[in-house]
């Protein structure tokens, strides 16, 4: 449904997207990750026709957005970092006026109703835009994304700024769009994108460095589980009794200090559970544990290891090519 073939784009002598190809199938939900500045809003911007590239490629639904972008628009639903909402606007004001823009041939009523429905905004119709809480204000962007019933849709950096529970909700709206939508979900946030993606395609510096399924990129993630641990003792020997407890792969220091307790991170081997053999080593000298967390992984970590593990499968390709 989406091909981006060597798409390139270039400011000055900067590459903010750099020779990137992907493909996104029909009905498929994809995670486009990447930190800032990876060249995700970039890319984003020229698939849907808002920016030119300096080079390669862009079709939706076959057809090329460069070439035809009147006719690609039509089929693109998109919600931009900074949604176009018109903040005086009342709500159904705002999605009459993108029905008109967008020239929909839909049923008007019907068919604003039901994005209303869908999308949970139906009790704020009458509203101003800019009386709405920043939750509701990201559903009428998502409405007017809807109007016209595109079958891709697109969305840069969702849940931004939005709370707890508005991004939960956020969340699993697009989750149920995408049963008969193709979705491109941008983001920076790892989590976002394994709660709602199928497929997870990674940027970093206008590269696209991994595209897997969220399966694989969530095994590569957790495999070594990563914790915090707040350790009432003395740190020289505390670290040392860490170091030496089985399957704990690397502790460190964080250098946080709260009277005579210390912070540590610990990463343990890949499949073992250390919880346990810390509790009962550092009980047996006497340390209490004040405090024990999982540690999410940054999007750095995250690249790390899907590095390491790219180069374990070569190894072991190379080694079978051998044998
Ligand atoms: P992301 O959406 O992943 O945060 P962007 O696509 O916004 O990243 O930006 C990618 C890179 O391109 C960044 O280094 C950014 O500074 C640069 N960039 C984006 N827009 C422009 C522009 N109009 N002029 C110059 N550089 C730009």
């Amino acid at each position: 449904m989406i091909e981006i073939s060597h798409l390139v784009k270039r400011y000055g002598a900067k590459f903010a997207v750099d020779d990137i190809s992907f493909s996104v199938g029909k009905g498929e939900i994809v995670g486009f990750l990447g930190p800032n500045g990876a060249g995700k809003s970039t890319t984003m911007n020229i698939l849907t026709g808002y920016l030119s590239s300096t080079s390669g490629t862009v079709k939706v639904g076959g057809i090329d957005v460069l070439e035809s972008p009147y006719e690609a628009k039509k089929l693109i639903g998109f919600l931009p970092e900074q949604p176009p909402l018109y903040v005086d606007m009342k709500v159904d004001e705002y999605l009459n006026f993108v029905y008109d823009l967008k020239k929909c041939t839909l049923n008007r009523e019907k068919h604003l109703k039901e994005v209303c429905e869908v999308t949970k905004i139906a009790d704020v119709r009458g509203r101003l835009i800019k009386n709405l809480s920043k939750g509701y204000r990201q559903r009428v962007g998502i409405a007017q994304a809807l109007v016209g019933n595109p079958k891709v849709l697109i969305f840069d950096e969702p849940t931004v700024g939005l709370d707890p529970k508005q991004i939960i909700e956020i969340r699993n709206l697009i989750r149920n769009l995408g049963s008969d939508h193709t979705v491109i979900l941008s983001t920076h946030i790892l989590p976002e994108v394994q709660a709602v993606a199928d497929r997870i395609v990674i940027i970093n510096q206008g590269k696209i460095v991994a595209d897997e399924k969220t399966e694989n990129i969530t095994r590569v993630v957790e495999d070594g589980r990563l914790y915090s641990v707040k350790i009432c003792g003395p740190q020289r020997e505390v670290l040392a009794t860490l170091k030496g407890i089985p399957g704990v792969l690397r502790a460190d220091a964080v250098g946080e200090r709260e009277l005579d307790s210390f912070t540590y991170h610990i990463e343990s081997e890949p499949g073992v559970d250390v919880r346990k053999s810390l509790f009962f080593a550092l009980a047996a000298k006497n340390w209490p544990i004040l405090g024990l967390e999982a540690v999410g992984m940054s999007l750095e970590d995250v690249f790390v290891k899907l590095m390491e593990a790219d180069t374990k499968k070569k190894m072991a390709g190379e080694r079978r090519n051998r044998a």
